[in-house]
C-alpha cells in the first residue's frame, strides 16, 4: 500500500554556481498521497524507486533557452526514475510492472499511461540498467560514438568523462567496434578501472600534475575521435592532438555548467587548420532509432561485452539534493543515480 503522506522536492532558488543543498531545492511533505481508490481510469499510481541523477539537470535550473525549458520557481524539479506499478486502471501497466518515464523529484506519482514507458528487461539485466546502459546514456553513448563520431576500426579514440555512465560506454562501443580507446578521468581509480575492467588501451587522471605531459605523449599519433563530456581545458588539450579530419563529438561540457561564464575552446583555429567536424547532439534526436541500439547495447551487455557500474545513493529523495552536487566532484563511477526506495519494499 501506498504511504499517507509523500514528499516532492521543488525549486526554491537559481543557483549561482554549484547547486546548494538547502537552498536550491525545497522538500516538500504532503498529507493525503495518492491511493489505488482514488485512480481513475487510464491512471497509474507509480513509485519511483531510483532516479538518475544527470550533469544536465544543472543547465535545467538556468533561466536560459535550451534543448527544454528550464524548471521553475516553485516547480517539481524535473527527473527520469524507474520503478514499479504500485495499482494501475490502464491495462497497459499492470500493477507489480516495471516502468520509467520522467516523474519529477517525487516519491509517488498518479501517471497517465503517456508519461510511463514499460520495461522489459533483457536476459542479465537489472531495473537500474533502464536508467544507464540500457537507458539514456547508454543511448547517449551508443549514437554519439556510432552515428556522429562514425567511430571506425583502426580510429584513435580519446573520452573525456571516461568513467562516468556515458564515457565508460562509449569507449567500450569503441573497442568493440575496433578502436584504440584512451580514456580521461579524475582518479587514478577510475583509471585503473577503465583500463583493468573496461579494456580500455590507456587512461590517464586529468588532476595529476604531470597530466599535460602524459596526455600529449599518449596521442602523439594524434585523435582521429575525440568524445567530449566535459569542455574546457581538456577540449582545447584536444583540439590541439586532432589529426587532419578529425571527428570531435560533444557530447557535454560538465566543467562548464556550474558557471555562469562558460568558456569556449582557446584553439577553436585548429577547427580550420585541421578540417575538423565539431559536431554536437541530443540523445533524444535519434528517439526514432532507440530500439536498434537497445537490441545491440543488451545483447553486448548480455554477452559481457560491455560491463556497467552503478553508484546509489542511499537514504530516499532527501538525498538527490546531495547527490547533484556531488556529481560535480566526481563521486561517481558509472552511472549515478538515488535509490527514493528499495525495490523490495513496496
Ligand atoms: P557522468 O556519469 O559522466 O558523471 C559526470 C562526471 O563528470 C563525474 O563523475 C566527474 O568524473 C566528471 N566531471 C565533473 N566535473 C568535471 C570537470 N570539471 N572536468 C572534468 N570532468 C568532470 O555523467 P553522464 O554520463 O550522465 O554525462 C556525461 C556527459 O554527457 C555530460 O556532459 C552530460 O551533460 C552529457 N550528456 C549529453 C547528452 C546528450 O544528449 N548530448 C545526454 C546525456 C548526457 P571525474 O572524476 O572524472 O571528474
Amino acid at each position: 500500500m501506498a504511504a499517507s503522506t509523500y514528499k516532492t522536492v521543488v525549486l526554491a532558488k537559481r543557483p549561482k554556481d554549484n547547486v546548494i543543498p538547502g537552498e536550491t531545492f525545497r522538500l516538500i511533505s504532503t498529507n493525503a498521497a495518492p491511493s489505488a481508490d482514488s485512480l481513475k481510469d487510464g491512471e497509474i499510481l507509480f513509485q519511483p524507486n531510483y532516479l538518475s541523477i544527470d550533469p544536465a539537470m544543472r543547465g535545467w535550473l538556468n533561466d536560459t533557452r535550451s534543448y527544454v525549458p528550464p524548471v521553475k520557481i516553485g516547480e517539481v524539479m524535473r527527473g527520469y526514475a524507474v520503478g514499479v506499478v504500485l495499482a494501475s486502471k490502464d491495462p497497459k501497466f499492470p500493477k507489480g510492472s516495471y516502468a520509467q518515464g520522467t516523474v519529477g523529484w517525487t516519491e509517488l506519482k498518479v501517471c497517465k499511461g503517456k508519461e510511463l514507458e514499460k520495461i522489459e528487461l533483457p536476459r542479465e539485466a537489472r531495473l537500474t540498467d533502464a536508467l544507464s546502459v540500457l537507458g539514456m546514456t547508454g543511448l547517449t553513448a551508443y549514437f554519439g560514438i556510432t552515428d556522429v563520431g562514425k567511430v571506425k576500426a583502426g580510429d584513435f579514440v580519446v573520452v573525456s568523462g571516461a568513467a562516468g555512465a556515458t564515457g565508460s560506454v562509449v569507449g567500450q562501443i569503441a573497442k568493440l567496434k575496433g578502436a584504440t580507446v584512451l580514456g580521461i578521468a579524475g582518479s587514478d581509480d577510475k583509471c585503473r578501472w577503465l583500463t583493468e575492467e573496461l579494456g580500455f588501451d590507456g587512461a590517464l587522471n586529468y588532476k595529476d600534475k604531470e597530466f599535460g605531459k602524459k596526455f600529449r605523449a599518449a596521442t602523439k599519433d594524434l585523435i582521429d575521435v575525440y568524445f567530449d563530456n566535459v569542455g574546457g581545458e581538456i577540449l582545447d588539450m584536444a583540439l590541439s592532438r586532432a589529426k587532419a579530419h578529425a571527428r570531435f563529438v560533444m557530447c557535454g561540457g560538465i566543467s562548464q555548467y556550474n558557471t555562469s561564464n562558460p568558456q569556449g575552446p582557446k584553439n577553436y583555429l585548429m577547427i580550420v587548420s585541421m578540417r575538423i567536424r565539431m559536431e554536437g547532439f541530443i540523445v533524444f534526436d535519434y528517439a526514432k532509432e532507440y530500439p536498434r541500439a537497445l537490441k545491440d547495447l543488451a545483447q553486448w551487455l548480455s554477452e559481457g561485452k560491455i560491463k556497467r557500474k552503478e553508484t546509489i545513493v542511499k537514504g530516499g529523495l532527501e538525498k538527490a539534493e546531495y547527490a547533484l552536487r556531488d556529481l560535480y566532484d566526481g563521486v561517481n563511477t558509472g552511472k549515478l543515480m538515488v535509490e527514493i526506495k528499495p525495490l523490495d519494499e513496496k
